[in-house]
């Protein structure tokens, strides 16, 4: 079958990976000159399967309604209006309930789980890197309160397997050696030692060059305006280059995926959520971090990337704007440096900010559509690093016909 993939971000490339697999010629399309040039590009390069709740949840509305006059807090609303957001809103107020919360998140936890595993075949399968670490991930507290409410939440995920426990602070330092002076600001932590570190760029850059060598053909630099669709099928891709004709269609075009799917006369509510992250050499080793991890007091995370370290924060809603000021990112500097001091050189840091594609429920959307061979892998918001090979596979399977080993009710069109 000949397949056209629209998105090479990691949600496109897995999939590519993984359908060119069960011996499909694949097509893959995308505006950008090379794969992960959009929200795949620079995120938080963390893992983290023990941490996947979902965003909707008792307490959100009251975080959002709160960031409304606090410009500091790591969730936040700007004031903006359009039918987009409404609509997803209104689904996102409905989705945070305490059942819907506990149901959302161990959705989330079951493909994350599964996707570790699957992400671990493609490493044996293909032998790519992409400065893995795997010493885990810490979750650093200031206030015992939170610390001990968090590890109370947790009950819910360590039922779905989840393999996080809390840590005092001399074992902090043990497993973080950098954080030695800081060691006071913490109360303790919680230590996910299943959850892991990675450049999602590297891997999605590697997988795409693997896929190329199955035979995958990548056209870069193509924008694609709509579907066409006839009856109840896609006839074939607009594109800046001409129609491109094939069997099946991939949706994976991240937070612009529903305004695709608009074309073929699907509602995707998938809204962009904002945040930002900055890459910045090693200075002294001694005190940069060796593995990840986030401050629960700041909401700021870090992530060693060979001899460069990523940190990130914020999400913020504020629509399809990924442009990005220095004082934005005056608090990921400034818990940076408080953490890791000369361990990070802060002067020479990359900034970058870009668009979670979140769904108001919070897990992603995979599977089958309405329109007869148009298949979606979209929508998998904070956490499509973590899910990215595990919804490849799911989709995989949907393709060839078999039943999925995760129950894709949950991740189905239509369900929110
Ligand atoms: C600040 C930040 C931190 C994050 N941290 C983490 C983390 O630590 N762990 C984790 O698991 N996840 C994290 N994420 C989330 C993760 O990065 C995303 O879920 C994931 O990158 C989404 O991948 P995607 O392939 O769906 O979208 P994208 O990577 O955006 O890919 C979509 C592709 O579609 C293309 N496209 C869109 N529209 C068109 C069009 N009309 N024509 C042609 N091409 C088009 C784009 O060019 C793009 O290449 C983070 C995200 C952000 C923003």
């Amino acid at each position: 079958m000949r397949i056209a993939i629209v998105g090479a971000g990691l949600l496109g490339v897995a999939s590519a990976y993984y359908l060119s697999k069960e011996g499909h010629e694949v097509l893959v399309v995308d505006r950008q000159s090379a794969p992960a040039r959009e929200t795949s590009f620079a995120n938080a390069s963390l893992l983290t399967p023990n941490h996947s709740f979902s965003w909707a949840g008792p307490r959100a509305p009251w975080l959002l309604l709160k960031s409304l006059w606090r410009a500091d807090s790591g969730l936040r609303l700007k004031p903006h209006l359009n039918r987009q957001l409404l609509d997803w809103g209104l689904r996102f107020l409905r989705n945070c309930t305490s059942a819907r919360h506990r149901a959302n998140s161990l959705a989330k936890a079951r493909l994350c789980f599964y996707s570790m595993a699957e992400l671990e075949r493609v490493a044996r399968e293909t032998g790519i890197g992409w400065h893995r670490g795997t010493q885990g991930v810490l979750y650093l507290f200031r206030d015992r309160h939170e610390l001990e409410l968090a590890d109370q939440q947790l009950a819910l995920l360590r039922g779905a397997g989840a393999d996080i426990a809390p840590v005092s602070r001399d074992e902090v330092v043990a497993l973080e050696p950098a954080l030695a002076h800081a060691r006071d600001r913490f109360v303790g932590a919680l230590h996910a030692t299943s959850d892991e570190v990675g450049d999602a760029r590297r891997f999605t850059e590697a997988l795409a060059e693997v896929c190329k060598t199955r035979g995958v053909t990548f056209r870069l630099a193509t924008s694609i305006d709509g579907f066409e669709v006839q009856a109840d099928r896609v006839a074939a891709l607009k594109t800046s280059s001409g129609a491109i004709k094939a069997d099946a269609f991939v949706l994976a075009a991240g937070s612009y995926s529903p305004q695709l799917a608009k074309q073929a006369g699907l509602h995707l509510p998938i809204y962009p959520v904002k945040g930002y992250s900055i890459t910045a050499p090693v200075g002294d080793p001694e005190r940069a971090p060796r593995t990840g991890g986030l401050d629960e007091g700041t909401l700021v995370t870090f992530a060693r990337l060979g001899d460069r370290v990523r940190m990130s924060s914020v999400a913020e809603v504020v629509g399809y704007d990924s442009t990005h000021r220095p004082e934005n990112f005056a608090k990921i500097v400034a818990t940076g440096r408080e953490l890791f001091r000369d361990g990070v050189v802060f002067e020479r840091a990359e900034y970058w900010a870009c668009l979670r594609p979140a769904t108001p429920d919070g897990p992603p959307i995979i599977g089958p559509s309405p329109v007869r061979n148009l298949w979606l892998n979209t929508g998998h918001g904070y956490l499509g690093w973590t899910m990215c090979c595990g919804s490849a596979r799911v989709l995989a399977d949907h393709m060839a016909g078999r039943k999925p080993e995760l129950d894709t009710h949950l991740y189905r069109y239509g369900r929110y």
